[in-house]
């Protein structure tokens, strides 16, 4: 299960400083060591868990948290709290256009799960009695037009596609003149990605944004991978003003690193958790219910 090992080890640290009736500043700050070792080997951007360790620090050495009769509680309460904050704080929602369609593009490297994000956002919308349409952009990816057709089958969603001989920014073009015609209430653009942030692939992400003026951009990227996940939404915020990010594989064995230090190095906040293959497997991001979910 995803963050397995920080939580335990969490989980540890705290259920020590609980048993504590009275916590001296030499308790608070050898737990916070560990938890500090423990973001470090979650893979949590080193100046990200600098900040965290210190912002916990603060609060916990002060007298009311010494003075209090539960002081590792109230530890443990700092701790979510800024656990909570590092994640973006409160759920942030996906935008809605005043005219619709709402205009959602979908960028990212290849592999991170694009195609199934869009299938599954799509799934999302329409529980939410929204109807749709999906674009496909993807015209170098072997069979990810196919791919999207095949999810838009699965769950009853009209899927525009040209065929991959037309170029992307005249797909997203046609695909939202469709979108109108046929009164669809939101357009999800399924961009292609390639194995590296390259500058062709932004500036062909960047001819779509200018064709089509999405209301999100949302960059999906792989929980997996851990740093480079930060590092490559690092890039393309810089490049594409991301509205969001979406995580998926929180279902694998993911450390947690990305999902901690996305939204505190970009800026930029984690909207939906993808957990697993399934397109009914994509949440809206809680901050709050995961940092509980870590500490236990
Ligand atoms: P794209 O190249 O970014 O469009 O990536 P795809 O959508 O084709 O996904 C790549 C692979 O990752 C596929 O095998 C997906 O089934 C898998 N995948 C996507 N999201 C998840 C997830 O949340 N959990 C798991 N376990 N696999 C996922």
């Amino acid at each position: 299960m995803a963050f397995e090992g920080l939580a335990s080890r969490l989980q540890n640290v705290f259920g020590k400083l609980r048993g504590k009736g009275k916590l001296s500043e030499e308790d608070v700050n050898e737990a916070l060591r560990e938890v500090r070792l423990a973001l470090l080997e979650a893979d949590v951007n080193f100046k990200v868990v600098k900040e965290f360790v210190a912002k916990v620090k603060e609060q916990a050495i002060g007298q009311d948290v010494m003075k209090s009769f539960t002081p590792g509680m109230v530890v443990v309460d700092i701790v979510n709290k800024e656990l909570t904050a590092l994640m973006g704080g409160t759920q942030s929602k996906l935008a809605k256009a005043n005219k619709p369609p709402t205009v959602i593009m979908m960028v990212g490297l290849q592999g991170a799960g694009k195609t199934t994000t869009t299938g599954k956002l799509a799934k999302l919308l329409q529980k939410q009695n929204a109807r749709p349409l999906l674009v496909a952009c993807d015209v170098y990816r072997p069979a990810a037009i196919k791919q999207l057709q095949v999810l838009g089958e699965q769950i009853k969603a009209p899927v525009f596609s040209l065929g991959d001989q037309v170029s992307p920014v005249e797909i997203a073009r046609k695909g939202m003149q469709q979108a109108k015609d046929n009164h669809n209430d939101y357009v999800i653009i399924d961009t292609a990605g390639r194995l590296h942030v390259d500058e062709e692939l932004m500036d062909e992400l960047k001819n779509i944004r200018e064709a089509v003026k999405p209301d999100e951009i949302l960059l999906v990227v792989d929980a997996m991978t851990g740093q480079d996940a930060v590092n490559v939404a690092e890039s393309f915020h810089k490049q594409m003003e991301l509205t969001g990010v979406v995580l998926t594989k929180l279902d694998g064995d993911t450390r947690g690193g990305a999902a901690l230090s996305v939204k505190a190095v970009t800026g930029c906040p984690i909207k939906f958790a993808a957990m697993g293959e399934k397109v009914d497997a994509l949440e809206p991001f809680f901050p709050d219910r995961m940092a509980s979910r870590i500490l236990g």
